[in-house]
């Protein structure tokens, strides 16, 4: 069964806080998503805990 949340991440670009939703069931997940203030790509990477918690980590997508 699908689960969402939402996940309020802070963008690496701006530093404004953004709101994503996270979708639950899948345990490790990476992608981009753009920032919805200044539309720069962010690399998000996703993992869910034993609790069923998402982790979210940010980076920019331009760090090497
Ligand atoms: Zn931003």
């Amino acid at each position: 069964m699908q689960r969402t949340v939402a996940v309020g991440i802070q963008c690496p670009y701006c530093g404004e806080t953004v709101e994503i939703s996270v979708d639950c069931s899948v345990e490790h997940q990476r992608y981009i998503e753009d920032c919805q203030v200044c539309c720069r790509p962010m690399d998000i990477t996703v993992a869910i805990d034993g609790d069923g918690e998402p982790s979210v980590a940010v980076s920019r997508d331009d760090d090497v």
